[in-house]
């Protein structure tokens, strides 16, 4: 089945703003959401769908490469390692990670009251192929919010400027029960007097104004996994942004950057090597010596060989992102024509060119 384009699906304009696009996801998926629509499969999809199309859009960088590429331009890359199939549970967790309040509008318990949670961060990381190769350990230098030593991540100046709000009791929330002809329904919103935290600072730190949080830089590790590719994500959770006044941390998505290799090309977890030889060597045979991703090694060219003969050296390729074993590397021979050649040359290949064993059969 061909998939929608993304932007139809939300409904918005191809250069909606982030602001729009969320807008325009919390309406659908609101309207689609399975507790609303139980049994409903049409309602399923069209969740799914909104949920998948979000989770693009919303995303500048896969935004970005869908622009450019349209669907095809996710595939391979998506969801950290591997396709890009967005079933029951992607679009439920999507709901609730990207709209964190929203699970009470259906009933449920999961409203987060207390303080926000802080921004994710990306990063992208460039390897080079004997760093994709093998897997790597990396350590990143981010920038990011870190929770304000001189209070603690509190934002309060002491421990006695913190007061519990008055208007929800400490709870973040405001409770309204209504009663319609379909029943009584509880209506929970995040109290504003105290911006549902529940507590009023009257005293804010001065180092941090308040916030709880102030700018700073870290040093994060990354191990990459051997046969990650350009596209694939790692994320790293509560290593981005600390939310303001103690909330918790955002995470860290480090976004793979394949450096082009000098000697090798990738093909899948294999990799070619371009190895051009002479006549003689083609006609005669040879071992000659070649580079792989872990030194060198033989390599045995049998006589007779033709041009675009690829020899495959098991083992000797990249190793498989999911399950055991490696890629191989592959050998291409080209038969190399020498272009300035003395007279002394030249009479030999006149003498071999009237020769009936130099001719194409
Ligand atoms: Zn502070
Ligand atoms: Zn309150």
């Amino acid at each position: 089945m061909a998939k929608r384009d993304y932007y139809e699906i939300l409904g918005v304009a191809k250069g909606a703003s982030q602001e729009e696009i969320k807008k325009a996801y919390r309406q659908n998926a609101m309207k689609y959401h399975p507790d609303r629509n139980p049994g409903d499969k049409e309602a399923e999809e069209k969740f799914k769908e909104t949920a998948e199309a979000y989770e693009v859009l919303n995303d500048p960088s896969k935004r970005e490469r869908y622009d450019r590429f349209g669907h095809e331009g996710l595939k391979g890359g998506m969801g950290g390692f591997g396709g890009f199939d967005f079933d029951l549970s992607d679009a439920l967790r999507t709901f609730m990670e990207g709209f964190g309040g929203f699970g009470d509008f259906f009933g449920g318990s999961s409203r987060r009251s207390g303080p926000e949670r802080g921004n994710d961060l990306q990063i992208r990381l460039k390897l080079s192929l004997k760093e994709v190769a093998t897997g790597v350990e990396k350590k990143i230098r981010i920038k990011r919010m870190i929770k304000c030593k001189a209070c603690g991540g509190s934002g309060a100046q002491s421990s006695h400027s913190i007061k519990t709000c008055s208007v929800c009791h400490g709870t973040g929330q405001i409770r309204q029960v209504s009663r319609s002809l379909l029943g009584q329904f509880v209506n929970i919103t995040p109290c504003r007097t105290c911006g549902g935290e529940g507590k009023i600072i009257c005293d804010p730190c001065i180092n941090c104004n308040g916030m709880g949080r102030v700018k700073g830089e870290t040093t994060i590790e990354v191990n990459i996994p051997a046969g990650v590719a350009s596209g694939n994500y790692i994320t790293l959770r509560n290593e981005g942004d600390v939310g303001p006044k103690g909330g918790p941390s955002g995470d860290v998505f480090v976004f793979i950057e394949e450096e082009e290799d000098e000697l090798f090309e990738r093909h899948g977890d294999d990799i070619l090597y371009h190895l051009p030889i002479s006549i003689p060597q083609a006609v005669l045979g040879d071992e000659v010596e070649i580079p792989t991703l872990t030194g060198k090694a033989r390599l045995h060219i049998d006589p007779g060989v033709q041009s675009g003969k690829i020899f495959r050296m098991r083992g000797r390729g990249i190793s498989h992102l999911h399950g055991h074993g490696k890629g191989d590397q592959l050998v291409k021979i080209t038969v190399w024509t020498p272009t300035k050649i003395s007279k002394e040359v030249k009479g030999l290949f006149q003498k071999l060119a009237k020769h009936k064993d130099v001719l194409p059969n």
